[in-house]
Protein backbone atom coordinates (compact mmCIF):
# COMPACT_ATOMS: atom_id res chain seq x y z
CA UNK A 1 0.00 0.00 0.00
CA UNK A 2 1.42 3.38 -0.93
CA UNK A 3 2.02 5.77 1.62
CA UNK A 4 -1.03 7.96 1.05
CA UNK A 5 -3.45 5.50 1.36
CA UNK A 6 -1.75 3.34 4.29
CA UNK A 7 -2.69 7.23 5.62
CA UNK A 8 -6.32 7.53 4.68
CA UNK A 9 -6.92 4.24 6.23
CA UNK A 10 -5.64 4.64 9.28
CA UNK A 11 -6.87 8.23 9.64
CA UNK A 12 -10.81 6.31 8.66
CA UNK A 13 -9.97 3.77 11.24
CA UNK A 14 -9.51 6.71 14.05
CA UNK A 15 -12.20 8.63 13.34
CA UNK A 16 -14.42 5.58 13.98
CA UNK A 17 -13.73 5.40 17.14
CA UNK A 18 -14.09 8.86 17.94
CA UNK A 19 -17.45 9.99 20.32
CA UNK A 20 -19.22 12.79 18.04
CA UNK A 21 -17.70 16.04 18.56
CA UNK A 22 -13.91 15.27 19.65
CA UNK A 23 -11.82 17.07 17.72
CA UNK A 24 -8.87 14.73 16.45
CA UNK A 25 -5.53 16.72 16.48
CA UNK A 26 -2.92 14.64 14.09
CA UNK A 27 0.19 15.01 15.93
CA UNK A 28 2.86 15.27 12.81
CA UNK A 29 5.46 15.86 14.73
CA UNK A 30 8.63 13.70 13.13
CA UNK A 31 7.01 13.14 9.76
CA UNK A 32 7.63 14.76 6.55
CA UNK A 33 5.56 17.70 5.08
CA UNK A 34 4.32 15.33 2.86
CA UNK A 35 2.55 13.27 5.15
CA UNK A 36 1.07 16.79 6.42
CA UNK A 37 -0.06 17.69 2.83
CA UNK A 38 -1.88 14.01 2.72
CA UNK A 39 -3.71 14.04 5.49
CA UNK A 40 -4.62 17.87 5.01
CA UNK A 41 -5.83 16.50 0.94
CA UNK A 42 -7.88 13.88 2.64
CA UNK A 43 -9.96 16.86 4.61
CA UNK A 44 -8.16 16.89 8.05
CA UNK A 45 -7.16 20.55 9.00
CA UNK A 46 -6.01 19.98 13.01
CA UNK A 47 -2.18 19.68 13.48
CA UNK A 48 -0.18 18.58 16.35
CA UNK A 49 4.01 19.52 16.77
CA UNK A 50 6.33 19.42 19.47
CA UNK A 51 9.28 21.68 18.17
CA UNK A 52 9.05 25.33 17.02
CA UNK A 53 11.28 24.92 14.01
CA UNK A 54 9.96 21.55 12.72
CA UNK A 55 6.16 23.46 13.32
CA UNK A 56 7.47 26.79 11.92
CA UNK A 57 8.39 25.07 9.02
CA UNK A 58 5.71 22.92 8.26
CA UNK A 59 2.61 25.21 9.09
CA UNK A 60 4.46 27.74 5.89
CA UNK A 61 4.05 24.67 3.75
CA UNK A 62 0.67 23.65 4.61
CA UNK A 63 -2.25 25.92 2.85
CA UNK A 64 -3.16 29.18 5.38
CA UNK A 65 -6.24 27.16 7.17
CA UNK A 66 -4.83 24.66 8.47
CA UNK A 67 -4.96 24.49 12.36
CA UNK A 68 -1.74 24.49 14.50
CA UNK A 69 -1.44 23.29 17.40
CA UNK A 70 1.94 23.59 19.73
CA UNK A 71 1.94 21.04 22.78
CA UNK A 72 5.77 20.92 22.95
CA UNK A 73 7.95 22.15 26.02
CA UNK A 74 8.28 25.44 26.16
CA UNK A 75 11.08 27.74 25.59
CA UNK A 76 11.05 31.48 26.02
CA UNK A 77 13.44 32.41 23.38
CA UNK A 78 11.18 30.36 21.02
CA UNK A 79 7.39 32.44 21.98
CA UNK A 80 8.04 34.98 19.70
CA UNK A 81 7.53 31.93 16.56
CA UNK A 82 5.78 30.18 18.39
CA UNK A 83 3.02 32.58 18.60
CA UNK A 84 2.98 33.16 15.31
CA UNK A 85 2.35 29.96 13.71
CA UNK A 86 0.66 28.09 16.65
CA UNK A 87 -3.18 29.08 16.65
CA UNK A 88 -3.41 26.69 20.11
CA UNK A 89 -0.80 26.44 22.78
CA UNK A 90 -1.42 22.94 24.66
CA UNK A 91 1.51 23.41 27.23
CA UNK A 92 1.17 26.41 29.16
CA UNK A 93 2.36 25.65 32.67
CA UNK A 94 4.40 29.18 33.66
CA UNK A 95 3.53 32.34 34.59
CA UNK A 96 6.49 34.19 32.96
CA UNK A 97 5.56 32.21 29.65
CA UNK A 98 1.62 33.21 30.24
CA UNK A 99 3.09 36.83 30.25
CA UNK A 100 5.00 36.60 27.79
CA UNK A 101 2.87 35.00 25.15
CA UNK A 102 0.16 37.91 25.99
CA UNK A 103 2.60 40.85 25.22
CA UNK A 104 3.71 38.78 21.92
CA UNK A 105 0.14 37.85 20.79
CA UNK A 106 -0.62 41.75 21.49
CA UNK A 107 2.18 42.77 19.26
CA UNK A 108 0.75 41.05 16.62
CA UNK A 109 -2.94 41.42 16.69
CA UNK A 110 -3.87 37.79 17.89
CA UNK A 111 -5.30 36.18 21.40
CA UNK A 112 -3.47 33.49 21.87
CA UNK A 113 -5.67 30.59 22.49
CA UNK A 114 -4.40 28.08 25.51
CA UNK A 115 -5.03 25.03 27.16
CA UNK A 116 -3.16 25.06 30.86
CA UNK A 117 -1.04 22.00 31.14
CA UNK A 118 -1.71 19.63 34.20
CA UNK A 119 0.41 17.40 35.75
CA UNK A 120 -1.05 14.09 35.80
CA UNK A 121 1.12 11.97 37.90
CA UNK A 122 0.13 10.06 40.77
CA UNK A 123 3.29 11.09 43.20
CA UNK A 124 5.01 14.46 42.53
CA UNK A 125 8.15 13.46 43.36
CA UNK A 126 10.48 16.61 43.49
CA UNK A 127 11.98 14.78 40.44
CA UNK A 128 9.08 14.62 38.70
CA UNK A 129 10.09 14.77 34.89
CA UNK A 130 6.80 15.81 33.22
CA UNK A 131 5.18 19.46 32.58
CA UNK A 132 2.09 21.09 33.95
CA UNK A 133 0.81 22.78 37.31
CA UNK A 134 -0.02 20.60 39.86
CA UNK A 135 -3.77 20.31 40.04
CA UNK A 136 -3.96 22.13 42.87
CA UNK A 137 -2.88 24.80 41.92
CA UNK A 138 -5.09 25.49 39.22
CA UNK A 139 -6.59 28.78 40.54
CA UNK A 140 -3.86 30.29 41.63
CA UNK A 141 -2.89 29.92 38.20
CA UNK A 142 -6.07 31.14 36.39
CA UNK A 143 -6.03 33.93 39.14
CA UNK A 144 -2.95 35.36 38.15
CA UNK A 145 -2.75 34.75 33.85
CA UNK A 146 -6.51 35.15 33.92
CA UNK A 147 -7.06 38.72 33.03
CA UNK A 148 -3.69 38.60 30.24
CA UNK A 149 -5.39 40.55 27.65
CA UNK A 150 -3.28 38.40 24.85
CA UNK A 151 -4.47 35.10 26.18
CA UNK A 152 -7.28 33.24 26.05
CA UNK A 153 -7.84 30.40 28.22
CA UNK A 154 -9.86 27.47 26.30
CA UNK A 155 -9.55 24.36 29.14
CA UNK A 156 -6.95 21.81 30.21
CA UNK A 157 -4.37 19.49 29.09
CA UNK A 158 -3.00 16.78 30.29
CA UNK A 159 -0.54 13.65 29.19
CA UNK A 160 -1.67 10.02 30.89
CA UNK A 161 1.27 7.97 32.74
CA UNK A 162 3.22 5.24 31.49
CA UNK A 163 2.58 1.63 31.82
CA UNK A 164 -0.18 2.64 34.23
CA UNK A 165 -3.97 2.75 34.59
CA UNK A 166 -4.96 6.24 32.66
CA UNK A 167 -8.37 5.91 34.26
CA UNK A 168 -7.40 7.85 37.89
CA UNK A 169 -5.12 10.68 35.85
CA UNK A 170 -8.05 11.12 33.39
CA UNK A 171 -10.29 11.72 35.91
CA UNK A 172 -8.62 14.39 37.61
CA UNK A 173 -8.15 15.96 33.87
CA UNK A 174 -12.19 16.06 34.61
CA UNK A 175 -12.15 17.54 37.82
CA UNK A 176 -9.60 20.28 36.87
CA UNK A 177 -11.69 20.87 34.04
CA UNK A 178 -14.78 21.89 35.91
CA UNK A 179 -12.74 23.79 38.11
CA UNK A 180 -11.64 25.80 35.13
CA UNK A 181 -15.49 26.36 34.36
CA UNK A 182 -15.86 28.20 37.60
CA UNK A 183 -13.46 30.55 36.90
CA UNK A 184 -13.89 30.94 33.44
CA UNK A 185 -17.32 28.96 32.32
CA UNK A 186 -15.96 29.10 28.25
CA UNK A 187 -12.99 27.39 28.79
CA UNK A 188 -14.46 23.95 28.40
CA UNK A 189 -12.03 22.31 26.71
CA UNK A 190 -10.22 18.96 27.63
CA UNK A 191 -6.92 17.58 25.72
CA UNK A 192 -6.22 14.30 26.64
CA UNK A 193 -5.63 11.11 25.32
CA UNK A 194 -2.72 10.04 23.05
CA UNK A 195 -2.81 6.62 20.70
CA UNK A 196 -2.66 4.57 23.79
CA UNK A 197 -5.30 5.93 26.25
CA UNK A 198 -7.78 8.18 23.81
CA UNK A 199 -10.25 5.62 24.48
CA UNK A 200 -9.92 6.29 28.50
CA UNK A 201 -9.57 10.09 28.10
CA UNK A 202 -12.65 10.02 25.90
CA UNK A 203 -14.79 8.36 28.81
CA UNK A 204 -13.29 11.60 30.60
CA UNK A 205 -14.91 13.81 28.69
CA UNK A 206 -11.98 14.66 26.48
CA UNK A 207 -12.66 17.02 24.01
CA UNK A 208 -9.70 16.99 21.84
CA UNK A 209 -7.19 13.87 21.91
CA UNK A 210 -3.91 13.93 20.05
CA UNK A 211 -2.68 11.78 18.16
CA UNK A 212 0.29 10.67 16.59
CA UNK A 213 1.39 6.98 15.66
CA UNK A 214 -1.54 5.15 15.74
CA UNK A 215 -2.09 7.20 12.00
CA UNK A 216 1.15 7.88 10.74
CA UNK A 217 3.30 4.63 12.27
CA UNK A 218 6.08 4.58 14.67
CA UNK A 219 8.49 7.67 15.34
C1 LIG B 1 3.97 12.78 20.80
C2 LIG B 1 2.83 13.30 21.58
C3 LIG B 1 1.51 12.87 21.30
C4 LIG B 1 1.19 11.76 20.31
O1 LIG B 1 1.65 10.56 20.79
P1 LIG B 1 1.29 9.16 20.07
O2 LIG B 1 1.57 8.15 21.13
O3 LIG B 1 2.20 9.06 18.92
O4 LIG B 1 -0.13 9.21 19.68
C5 LIG B 1 0.49 13.46 22.01
N1 LIG B 1 0.71 14.42 22.94
C6 LIG B 1 1.96 14.85 23.23
C7 LIG B 1 2.13 15.90 24.26
C8 LIG B 1 3.06 14.30 22.56
O5 LIG B 1 4.29 14.72 22.88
Amino acid sequence: MDRRSEIASRLDEIKSQLKPGVTLIVVTKTFPASDVQFLYDLGHREFGENRDVEGSAKSKELPADAVWHFQGGIQSNKLKSIVEWSDFIHSLDDVSHAKKISELARAQNKKQRCFIQVNLDQELSAGSERSGIKPESLEEFVEVVGDEAGLEIVGVMGVGPLNQDPAPAFANLQNASHRLQNLIPEARFISGGMSGDFKVAMEFGATHVRLGSSILGTR
